[in-house]
């Protein structure tokens, strides 16, 4: 913990964020088009941002770029549009910077393919006027104390490299925009040959070089990432056989039908949020099929008929062992010993695979992972979650002055979008309104001071977490 020094030397952001990814990309572009309109304001104070990201460069889930996935959310839903349809910033602009505005109409599609959002998406953060501190991981959050109040924090960023200068950003205000954290089952752990589905693409290429080449996969889940990770090896490795170990009888549609998608606009956190417990669990368990555990339709069909094509020929390469789980996955040489076992039989299945892609989904993980004693001053509920306000700033004790906001983790609070593009764009203009509301002037304007080097005693306690 730091004792800020009387008059507040060093100077402070009005807000930092942790991670740049499409949420943090929309909160810069807010901030940018926010000062822009304040420049015609004389006297007006600018918001002053930065962001630290621990990619080297913009990366929006490259793992999973596959060649033919589409977007799960109209291009409309992209980082401004709802919030200012105006915005240079939007998918169209994009497209028409890419002289393909007219072409991309003539599809006749709301959905265009991963590749081309993610493209859409870098031109973007190549755009905005932020600043980003990309190869730089968040490690610790600190303290600064004034007068018994913690009143900024201390943002310490270790270069991602281990061979550049840490960095230390103070600021006023945290905006966590980490995303999802990838889950394994338990007793389970990523090597070379057992993969989560975010390291699909990279971990598949390495396989493509290795002899002998992989003769059997293994998937498991039923949601779209298993679906497109089925697909996906099904067709680039035409020599393997490819098991899709699923728990359901079959895979299920996603509901992407016009009043269930209600439940993504920005409404609906309205809605929400002031919604009982009961009612939340209801809403959550009648639509959770709009984005949980579910595949589009079209894939569904594919997959299908290419099972049964194979059938007609006599030679079944795709596999589906439904009602089904692992029960083991250990590694063995080269290949994955697995065990699959039925659940409606019990019979288990011993199956040598040369690679097991576990798409067993994300994970939210607490805010307090990063914030360590400064967690202690947050409200929790019943169930020992953060207490989130509509503006998504956590609910603290009066002794943390400063602001923590979630982008992202808030699906407790503010239901199925959290962790969602749907509602990036208006979520970043409401917590840049919270700030901007909050917030008394900087002590002074953002110097080289905010980015001081820290030195190596300070830093190595924390590296060694
Ligand atoms: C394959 C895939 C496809 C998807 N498709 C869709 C879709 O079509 N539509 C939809 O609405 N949603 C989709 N999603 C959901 C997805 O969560 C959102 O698209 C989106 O990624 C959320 O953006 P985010 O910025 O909150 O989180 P992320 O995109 O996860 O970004 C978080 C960033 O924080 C960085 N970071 C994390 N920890 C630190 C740290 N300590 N220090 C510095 N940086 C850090 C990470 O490197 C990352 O860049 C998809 C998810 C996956 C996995």
């Amino acid at each position: 913990m730091s004792e800020e020094a009387s008059g507040g030397q060093r100077s402070v952001h009005d807000l930092v964020g942790v991670g740049f990814g499409p949420s943090n990309l929309a909160l810069a572009i807010a901030i940018a088009e926010h000062n822009e309109e304040l420049r015609r304001t004389p006297g007006a104070r600018a918001v002053n941002a930065a962001f630290v990201e621990r990619q080297p460069r913009f990366g929006w889930h490259r793992g999973m770029l596959l060649a033919d996935a589409t977007m799960q959310v109209s291009f409309l839903k992209d980082l401004v549009t709802l919030r200012n349809p105006r915005s240079d910033f939007s998918f169209l602009s994009y497209l028409q910077s890419r002289d393909r505005l007219i072409d991309f109409i003539n599809q006749k599609n709301f959905f265009p393919s991963r590749m081309e959002f993610h493209d859409y998406l870098q031109w973007a953060a190549d755009r905005v006027d932020g600043d980003v501190a990309y190869g730089r991981e968040v490690v610790a959050i600190h303290p600064v104390v004034r007068g018994g109040e913690i009143v900024s924090f201390d943002v310490v960023a270790r270069d991602a490299t281990g061979t550049g200068e840490p960095l230390v950003r103070r600021t006023r205000n945290l905006v966590l925009g980490t995303g999802l954290v990838p889950h394994l089952p338990d007793g389970v752990s990523a090597d070379d040959r057992i993969w989560h589905t975010r390291d699909l693409l990279p971990s598949a290429e390495r396989l493509r070089t290795m002899s002998p080449a992989p003769s059997r996969f293994m998937v498991v889940g039923a949601g779209q990432s298993a679906a497109e990770a089925v697909d996906y090896l099904h067709r680039e490795f035409p020599e393997a056989e490819v098991c899709a170990v699923i728990t359901r009888y079959g895979y299920s549609p996603a509901d992407d039908s016009a009043f269930a998608n209600r439940v993504f606009d920005p409404a609906a956190v309205d809605d929400y949020f002031v919604a009982s417990p009961q009612v939340k669990q209801m809403i959550m368990s009648y639509h959770g099929n709009t984005n949980y555990s579910v595949v589009d339709h079209d894939l569904i069909e594919d997959l299908y008929r290419r099972v049964y094509q194979e059938k007609v020929r006599g030679e079944q390469r795709l596999r589906l062992l439904n009602v089904s789980r692992v029960e083991e996955a250990v590694r063995s040489g080269d290949r994955v010993r697995t065990v699959v076992e039925s659940m409606i039989t019990g019979e288990r299945t011993a199956l040598d695979v040369d690679a097991v892609v576990f798409a067993t989904g994300y994970r939210t993980p607490d805010p307090s992972w990063l914030l360590g004693e400064i967690a202690a001053e947050f409200r929790r509920d019943d169930t020992g979650q953060v207490v989130v306000a509509r503006d998504y700033r956590i609910e603290t004790t009066s002794r943390l002055r400063a602001g923590v906001y979630l982008q992202g983790g808030t699906e407790h609070t503010h239901g199925i979008s959290s962790s969602l593009l749907s509602n990036t764009s208006v979520r970043s203009a409401e917590i840049l309104d919270s700030i901007v509301s909050h917030d008394e002037p900087a002590a002074d304007p953002i110097g080289v001071a905010a980015r001081r080097p820290v030195s190596v005693d300070e830093l190595v306690p924390l590296l060694s977490k």
